[in-house]
């Protein structure tokens, strides 16, 4: 685990860092202004989603996605590869049929219309560049956990994708510096599926491809804290130090969080606390941190979960705020338990605004505290052999 920074075009982003997820450049239930009041340093932002709607050439037209959305922080896209691949987006909608992936790309049916689409490489890259965030995701193919064999061919897939990725990001960043516009860094996947061996092959070629970061993608990463690790162990030795480390779809607690920054990582995203708190489930908590070493620290919970469900109706007389230690904005101000399940009952709007502040705050709070004891325990470190 350790501490440090990303340079980009609109900010230092001090890392380790959790990056909330805003699909449609907004994160759901907050304003831009709110997620500046957590402090969220960087937003991250679903290509296949903006592509179809409002369009990346709208979006570009009006500013990229800094102008469009007013957030003045960074943004980190997606490569689409996620959505297109058919995991998560498509199952059981019948639309997952109509999804095919051939060396080329991926063809695809839009979820909102049902409009033919194609993206490749190529595309995704001219969608990002269009996008302009200051992070953009490589072309790949998210393994479903699968047979080794599928595993490979996928991984392979990605790896011709990177390099096509890299030949069209740089004809996009010569353009953007011929226009003016801020450039932006590339990231390369690493994929596997979840085999040791071809984990290793990938994390090669992805260090050996010079992308300025290094992504692990894939469904075996985000299950669990002992399989994100795992998975992370299998690669650790081969990492180069230089290079931020961002573990996709990972976080789905704050204890996930915690276990996400000791594992190495430097980045990572998570749609869960966002999600969560939409449907009444919030993080109850903080973070604990033994002998002030940021090694042994963990989401300190009385509740063995993690979290309580605003849903149960033990909560419908209870008068405490979420969490009464909490210094959110939800709970500092006094908006309590039953007041709050009132209000996911009756769908009241301000609810998806309050429960999601709260969540959103632990999360972030939970890793900018835990950085700061990484950097007060380096120091200390460095004290004692110096
Ligand atoms: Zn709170």
């Amino acid at each position: 685990m350790r501490a440090g920074t990303i340079q980009t075009q609109h900010s230092i982003i001090q890392t380790p860092v959790f990056m909330p997820v805003g699909t449609q450049g907004s994160v759901k239930a907050l304003t831009m202004q709110q997620m500046e009041s957590l402090d969220a340093q960087v937003l991250l932002a679903n290509t296949y989603h903006l592509y179809l709607r409002p369009g990346s050439e709208r979006v570009e037209r009006l500013g990229g996605l800094h102008g469009f959305t007013t957030w003045k922080r960074p943004f980190l896209t997606d490569s689409g590869g996620y959505q297109v691949s058919s995991l998560g987006l498509f199952r059981d909608t019948g639309l997952e049929q109509l999804t095919r992936i051939t060396d080329e790309g991926v063809y695809f049916r839009s979820h909102l219309d049902g409009s033919k689409h194609f993206i490749g490489p190529e595309e995704s890259m001219k969608i990002q560049a269009q996008l302009g965030a200051d992070i953009v995701m490589a072309f790949d193919e998210a393994t479903p956990i699968s047979t080794q064999a599928y595993s490979r061919q996928a991984m392979e897939r990605t790896h011709r994708w990177l390099e096509r990725s890299l030949e069209s990001f740089v004809k996009q960043q010569e353009g953007r510096r011929k226009r003016g516009v801020h450039t932006q860094a590339i990231f390369g996947i690493i994929q596997g599926g979840d085999f040791e061996a071809l984990r290793r092959e990938s994390t090669q070629f992805v260090i050996g491809a010079g992308t300025d970061g290094i992504a692990v993608g894939g469904a075996t990463i985000g299950q669990s804290d002992a399989e994100t690790e795992r998975n992370v162990a299998w690669i650790r030795d081969l990492l180069p130090k230089a290079k931020p480390l961002y573990l996709m779809g990972v976080g789905v607690s704050p204890q996930a969080a915690v276990a996400a920054v000791q594992s190495g990582a430097d980045m990572f995203d998570c749609v869960a606390p966002t999600k969560l708190a939409r449907s009444g489930l919030l993080y109850i908590g903080k973070l604990a941190v033994p002998d002030d070493d940021p090694r042994q620290a963990y989401f300190d919970s009385p509740i063995s979960s993690g979290r309580i469900n605003l849903t149960n109706t033990r909560f419908a007389d209870d008068s405490k705020p979420i969490d009464p230690d909490c210094p959110c904005s939800t709970c500092s101000a006094g908006y309590s338990r039953a007041y709050l399940r009132h209000l996911l009952k009756a769908k009241e709007l301000a609810y998806y605004q309050l429960a999601t502040m709260h969540n959103l705050d632990v999360m972030l709070r939970t890793v900018t505290t835990l950085r700061n004891y990484i950097v007060r325990f380096s120091e200390r470190k460095n004290s004692i052999a110096g």
